[in-house]
């Protein structure tokens, strides 16, 4: 569970996050969804710690900022950053074992298989496309076996089979109980992946959709109802 009170975050006088509310339950797909520059990633980042913010994040029942909330979540950043001398296979065992992961072997093998990366492993950071980049981020995150996961734009830059292996991740994920906040600004890649949907513009959730709300409506619609048609 990912619960958000009252977060604002200032960027000199620019209010890139206004008093932002959000409660995300185990076991289901939040979607953060706005244009660019709403303030999607600045809460992202204030989740993840990265940032100075006012207001409360709880990680499960555990503040945000704490040792305990780290150990449970990931976040896979809109631009992945990978060590330059450490080849994708060592990037995902030195995550694990700063987790203390034991025993994720076949686990790691098959996020490898699944993000056609097992050919690639033995390259190094620096001698990967950026998608394959943002593959080897998303695995890392996903080998720590969260209870919370951010994912900032995941789709961005990522081939056919990468999209639908990460969507059939997400599914998986939500079956095992995990929160995920998945922020994007493109409605196309989150089509019936979402559970909860937070419409987001100039720093203010706009409006709350569940899926049973937004039922049988044209979400696009409403989106840019809510925003006022941009995009
Ligand atoms: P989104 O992820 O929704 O595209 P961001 O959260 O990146 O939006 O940005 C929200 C607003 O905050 C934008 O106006 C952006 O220019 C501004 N902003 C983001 N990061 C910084 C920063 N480090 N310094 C100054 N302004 C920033
Ligand atoms: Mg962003």
């Amino acid at each position: 569970m990912l619960t958000i009170n009252q977060l604002s975050k200032k960027f000199g006088k620019l209010l890139a996050v206004d008093e932002v509310d959000l409660t995300i339950p185990d076991g289901t797909v939040g979607i953060l969804l706005g244009p660019n520059g709403a303030g999607k990633s600045t809460v992202i980042k204030s989740i993840a710690g990265l940032l100075r913010y006012s207001g409360k994040i709880m990680i499960q029942d555990t503040p945000a900022l704490t040792i305990e909330a780290k150990k449970i979540f990931a976040y896979v950043p809109e631009l992945p950053v990978l060590y330059e001398n450490l080849t994708v296979r060592e990037h995902i065992t030195f995550i694990c074992k700063a987790y203390g992961m034991k025993d994720n072997e076949e686990y790691i093998e098959s996020l490898l298989e699944r993000f056609e990366l097992h050919d690639k492993q033995d390259k190094l950071g620096n001698e990967l496309s950026k998608g394959m980049m943002q593959k080897v981020s998303i695995c890392c995150a996903l080998a720590i076996r969260p209870k919370v996961i951010l994912l900032d734009e995941p789709m961005v830059g990522l081939d056919p089979k990468a999209i639908k292996e990460l969507k059939e991740v997400i599914r998986e994920l939500k079956e095992d109980g995990v929160t995920v906040l998945i922020s994007t600004h493109m409605l196309e890649m989150v089509k019936e992946l979402w559970d909860i949907m937070f419409v987001m513009n100039k720093g203010k959730i706009l409006a709350t959709y569940t899926k049973e709300q937004a039922e049988n409506q044209d979400i696009e619609e409403l989106f840019f109802q809510v925003t006022g048609g941009e995009e």
